[in-house]
C-alpha cells in the first residue's frame, strides 16, 4: 500500500522531467498518431426522457500510445491545446462524428453527434466555416451536431468567444454549455449566449442520491435552463435512482454508465441495434 512520500510512491510517480518528456512526445507525435490510427473516438449515447429514446451520442476522443499505452483525454488534449494543436484534434473528431451521422442517416436514424470544442477553437476566425465546409462535405443538417463548450471554456474570454458563438449558432448547430455548476457563470450571463443546451455537470448528479446539496443544485439548474427555454441534460447518471428522480424534475437527456459507457464504433453499432430491435 503507498504511503505519503513512502519508497513505494517515489517508485511510481513520475518525476517532473518524465512528464515533461512524455507531453513532450505527445505533442510532437500527435499528427503522426493520427495518421497510424491511435486516435480513435468513442461514442456515449444519450436519452431522452421520459420516453428513453436514443437522442444522440458524444464523441469522446481515446489515444492508444505505443509506449503510454491507452491515453484518456484528461492526459493529453490539455497538452495539445497549450501546444496549438487543438485545431487538428477538433477537426478529427468532427470528422469522424460527421461520417457516423451521415451512416446512420442513409440507414434512415437522425441520431445527433455532440463534440466538445476548447476556447482555443473559438480563438480561431476561421472555425465556423471549417465546421460550415465539413457539414457540406459529409451531407449533414447542421441540426445534428451540438457543440459542447465548458463553463469555464466560455467564461475565460466571452468578448472573444461570444462572436464565433453567434456564427457558430447562426449556421443552425446546436450549443451546449458543458460541466454546468462547477464555474460561475450568472443566470443574466447565460441568457446573452446563444446556447441551446445546458448540461449539468456530473459530480453534482453523482451526488444527488446522497447529498441534498447536489440534490439542489441539480434541481436548480432543470429550472434555471427551463426557464431560459434552454435543453437540459445530465451527465453522470450511474443509478436508476438518479434517472428517475431527473425524469420526475423534468430533465430532458440523462447520459451516463447506467445507459451505456463510452463505446468504440462497432460496439456502439450494437448497443443501437439491440436497443431499436
Ligand atoms: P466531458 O465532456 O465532461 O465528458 C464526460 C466525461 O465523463 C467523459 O470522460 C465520460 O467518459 C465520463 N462519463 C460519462 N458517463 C459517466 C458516468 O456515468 N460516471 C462517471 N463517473 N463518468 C462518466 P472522458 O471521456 O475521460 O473525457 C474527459 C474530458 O475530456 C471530457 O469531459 C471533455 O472535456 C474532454 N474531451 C473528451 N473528448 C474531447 C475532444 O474530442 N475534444 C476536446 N476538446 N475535449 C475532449
Ligand atoms: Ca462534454
Ligand atoms: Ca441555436
Ligand atoms: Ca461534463
Amino acid at each position: 500500500r503507498a504511503t505519503k512520500g513512502g519508497e513505494e510512491v517515489r517508485g511510481y510517480a513520475p518525476s517532473m522531467g518524465q512528464i515533461f518528456m512524455r507531453r513532450f512526445q505527445m505533442v510532437t507525435q500527435f499528427r503522426q498518431s493520427l495518421e497510424d490510427g491511435q486516435v480513435s473516438v468513442h461514442y456515449q449515447p444519450k436519452i431522452s426522457l421520459p420516453n428513453r429514446q436514443v437522442a444522440g451520442v458524444e464523441a469522446l476522443v481515446r489515444w492508444v500510445h505505443p509506449e503510454f499505452g491507452r491515453l484518456g483525454p484528461d492526459e493529453f488534449v490539455p497538452a495539445i491545446e497549450a501546444a496549438g494543436l487543438i485545431g487538428v484534434l477538433t477537426e478529427f473528431v468532427l470528422e469522424e462524428s460527421l461520417k457516423r451521422v451521415r451512416k446512420w442517416l442513409d440507414e434512415g436514424l437522425r441520431i445527433s453527434a455532440a463534440v466538445n470544442i476548447s476556447v482555443r477553437n473559438l480563438a480561431d476566425e476561421e472555425f465556423p466555416a471549417k465546421v460550415a465546409a465539413a457539414l457540406e462535405r459529409f451531407d449533414v443538417p447542421p441540426s445534428l451536431v451540438t457543440f459542447e463548450l465548458t463553463e469555464s471554456g466560455v467564461m475565460s474570454d466571452p468578448q472573444k468567444a461570444l462572436p464565433i458563438l453567434r456564427e457558430l449558432s447562426a449556421l443552425g448547430v446546436e450549443l451546449a454549455v458543458d460541466d454546468f455548476g462547477t464555474g460561475y457563470s450568472s443566470l443574466a450571463y447565460l441568457r446573452q449566449l446563444p446556447v441551446d443546451q445546458v448540461k449539468i455537470d456530473k459530480s453534482f448528479v453523482l451526488g444527488m442520491g446522497t447529498d441534498l446539496g447536489d440534490l439542489a443544485v441539480v434541481r436548480s439548474i432543470v429550472e434555471l435552463g427551463h426557464s431560459l427555454g434552454l435543453t437540459v441534460v445530465a451527465e453522470g447518471v450511474e443509478e436508476d435512482v438518479a434517472r428517475d428522480q431527473l425524469e420526475a424534475m423534468g430533465c430532458d437527456v440523462a447520459q451516463g454508465y447506467l445507459i451505456s459507457r463510452p463505446l468504440p464504433e462497432d460496439r456502439l453499432e450494437a448497443w443501437l441495434q439491440a436497443r431499436t430491435a
